[in-house]
């Protein structure tokens, strides 16, 4: 046989450097949920897999502070958490009020747009929260509007929005919500049923820290009510949600083969839910606030000025203006990463250039943490 094109003798195993991510996600990974990924992979239909696969609903199920049957984990990042709301929930020629305050409220107009969906858009500005006042203006024009989606923390500007008033306001216009909580979940109270939340998606790699690439989700029954009785077929076959609830069990019939499920990226995915649990939701929460208070502190000590006023705040991702006398915040971004081995991340859209985003998810968010990147800071600046 004649040479085979392509091979480089030049690489070898990928070894991955050792960092600190205290950026807008992945999160770091604790011990526990890396030895759970590198456990036997089994065959996704086998009795003990599926087992598991139930111990995850029901974890979701805590995670989202929940009893909707319908919460299990999408195969994919959360973009595709939030395709599955759209495609599933939207059918052509339905009104959508879409909230747009940042990166993540302009991706869901694009959903809306991809679906057929005619969107009413609702902007605020980039670093302020949704103004309640303004989607109330939008349903009283556009009353047959079917769907109101926002997202609950913009990681683009580290702002919180007001869940429940939201999700409120589309229960009393006869609408469903869909609400982003891929950077919410686990730092900040998310209470999908006390706030009547009707499809709520999320992310592995946020405040779960878990590996990228999952996607927890859930509906309530209205929600699930609704795809069930589309008039329209789901325009994504492996979002579909009609079959993907065959394969992640709704409790009735057996499991249907759908997709081969992401084997150990959901014994990671168990494990992190798992340790949630332990921890308990309540002390995760003022574990994000306290060491947010921390990073505070310390940064305005250093001439950092937060973006987002404080009541808006996220503890998980702190959006600051750098001090006047760094004039090129990329150098520093790069020194930390080069000599300190510490991932923090940059702006996005207009404010490229201008802010950093500090993250402390999840497992990242620890005193050690904070206290090092202060350092290393205070180092680099004087
Ligand atoms: C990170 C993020 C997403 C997208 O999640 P991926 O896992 O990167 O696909 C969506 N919405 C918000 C608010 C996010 O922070």
């Amino acid at each position: 046989m004649s040479t085979l094109t392509g091979v480089n003798k030049q690489i070898t195993s990928f070894a991955p450097p050792a960092r600190r991510l205290m950026g807008p996600g992945p999160s770091d990974i604790h011990p526990r949920v890396m030895a759970a990924l590198s456990r036997p992979t089994i065959g996704h239909l086998d009795p003990e897999f599926v087992r598991m696969m139930d111990e995850v609903k029901e974890l979701t199920q805590y995670a989202f502070q929940t009893t909707n049957r319908l919460s299990m984990v999408v195969s994919a990042p959360g973009s595709a958490g939030m395709e599955t709301a759209f495609v599933n929930l939207v059918e052509p020629g339905e009104k959508v009020i879409v909230c747009r305050n940042g990166v993540f409220g302009g991706r869901m107009l694009e959903n809306v747009l991809r679906c057929g969906g005619v969107p009413v858009i609702v902007d605020d500005a980039w670093g302020q929260p949704v103004d309640p006042e303004k989607v109330q203006a939008a349903f009283s024009s556009h009353p047959d509007a079917k769907i109101l989606a926002f997202v609950h923390a913009e990681t683009s500007t580290g702002v919180r929005s007001d869940a429940e008033t939201l999700c409120q306001m589309a229960r009393e216009h006869g609408a469903l919500s869909i609400a982003d909580t891929v950077t919410s979940l686990a730092g900040i109270p998310v209470l999908t049923d006390e706030w009547g939340i009707d499809a709520a998606y999320s992310g592995s790699q946020k405040c779960l820290s878990c590996v990228p690439g999952l996607s927890p989700v859930t509906l309530s029954p209205a929600a699930v009510e609704k795809v069930q009785s589309r008039k329209t077929k789901v325009q994504s076959w492996f979002l579909d949600l009609n079959l993907v609830m065959q394969y992640w069990g709704d409790g009735h019939s057996k499991r249907t083969y759908h997709h081969t499920a992401p084997v150990n990226a959901l014994y990671a995915m168990h494990e992190a839910l798992l340790m949630l649990q332990e921890e308990t939701l309540e002390n995760s929460w003022e574990r994000h606030a306290r060491q947010h208070q921390r990073l505070k502190i310390g940064l305005e000590a250093l001439g950092f000025r937060f973006l987002v006023d404080e009541p808006y705040r996220l503890p998980q991702l702190n959006s600051v203006f750098l001090p006047e006398q760094v004039k090129e915040e990329s150098h520093l971004r790069k020194r930390l990463l080069n000599e300190f081995n510490l991932e923090v991340g940059a702006g996005l859209g207009d404010l490229t250039g201008k802010i950093w985003r500090i993250g402390l998810m999840g497992h990242t968010a620890q005193p050690e943490n904070v206290d090092f990147l202060l350092e290393a800071l205070s180092e680099l600046l004087h």
